[in-house]
């Protein structure tokens, strides 16, 4: 089968396409034939060599398609089933063996593509929303890259939780969309001082919780945007990983709580996993959440689709086709 190795971290042309076994699936895995694969930021940091793996490196973290075969001891899926996985490092590739437990049968409704867009973005948002902060009605929170993948479905949970969504984004196009989730007010970043705009937005206060995926550019005025005793999370580096920070400087701001959450810590158990998998699905079935798939990739253009991230010139999902 064809599969997407970096042999050695660096740029987009590091993703390298080669010929490598169809794997078997072992005690507690299954195999799946890959449908579609959703491309993610964190491909990127293990791509470069940001977050650390031993080449040669599988990249791709979610996948959606049919069970091919299952390994022993998996019960509650069989050859045939859709599905969908995610936190399982291979998925640019044909077909990949992954736990059974991170993976997820699809409800009727729900195509393949749809769930390969969904399940690794929507369950951050969800433990972002219900677990690291638990949103209610009433919060004000400021959401950053608010037209990404991520930022899309992040927003319309804030929303459907009850938030005040003020978010950011890089242009007014990107801002009819943040808009079209349910975001209450949009700065334009590049162009306006974001905390000085959340303070007035907020009558001075400051939000109650800032979601940061940006990282080093917007750290420390994300900081000034929050509320005294307001919390923190910062959670990517799309603009590089934040440089160590002075505890007193939380003390200092506010008396501030600061978090760097990681999805594998919120879905670290099949209970939990499956738990904001289902919602994440079900919302999706039930119309409440909306997905908006920027474009499908063949898995050979799966360069393009990484400088396209990273260039700052998508909004929603990319996904890649096998
Ligand atoms: P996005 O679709 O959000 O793409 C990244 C966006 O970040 C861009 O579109 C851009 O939006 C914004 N951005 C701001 N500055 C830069 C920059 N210098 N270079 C590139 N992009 C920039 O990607 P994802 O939804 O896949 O991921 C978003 C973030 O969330 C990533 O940092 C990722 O690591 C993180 N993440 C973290 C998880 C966790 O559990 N900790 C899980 C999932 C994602 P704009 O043009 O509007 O500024």
């Amino acid at each position: 089968m064809k599969a997407i190795l970096v042999h050695t971290p660096g740029g987009p042309e590091q993703l390298q396409l080669a010929d490598v076994p169809i794997p078997t699936p072992g005690p507690g895995q299954v195999l799946i034939k890959i449908a579609y694969i959703g491309v993610n930021y964190i491909d990127t940091y293990f791509r470069t060599g940001l977050y650390k793996a031993d080449p040669p490196i599988a990249i791709g973290m979610e996948a959606s398609g049919t069970i091919e075969a299952v390994g022993a001891g998996v019960r509650n899926l069989a050859p045939g089933d859709p599905v969908a996985y995610c936190m399982a490092r291979g998925s640019y590739a044909d077909y990949a063996a992954v736990p059974a437990w991170q993976t997820v049968k699809l409800p009727s409704g729900i195509s393949l593509d749809t769930a390969a867009a969904a399940l690794l973005q929507g369950m951050t948002a969800h433990y972002l929303t219900h677990s690291t902060f638990s949103i209610k009605a009433g919060t004000t929170a400021l959401i950053h890259a608010a037209a990404g993948g991520t930022g899309l479905l992040l927003v319309q949970m804030a929303k459907l939780l009850g938030a005040r969504v003020i978010a950011t984004c890089s242009t007014p196009q990107k801002a009819e969309l943040a808009r079209q989730a349910g975001a209450d007010d949009v700065i334009l970043y590049k162009d306006q001082d974001f905390a000085a705009e959340a303070r007035r937005l907020t009558g001075g206060r400051g939000v109650d919780v800032v979601y940061d995926s940006v990282g080093a550019a917007t750290f420390h005025k994300s900081l000034d945007s929050l509320r005294p005793r307001g919390m923190m999370v910062t959670f990517g580096n799309a603009s590089g990983p934040v440089p160590p920070v002075e505890p007193l400087l939380l003390s200092q701001k506010g008396s501030l709580f600061l978090t760097r959450p990681t999805l594998a810590h919120y879905a670290a158990t099949e209970e939990e996993f499956q738990w904001r998998a289902s919602d994440v699905l079900n919302w999706i079935a039930l119309g409440r959440l909306r997905v908006h798939i920027f474009k499908t990739y063949p898995l050979t253009d799966a360069a393009q689709a990484h400088r396209d991230l990273e260039g700052r010139a998508t909004t929603g999902k990319l996904l890649l086709k096998p």
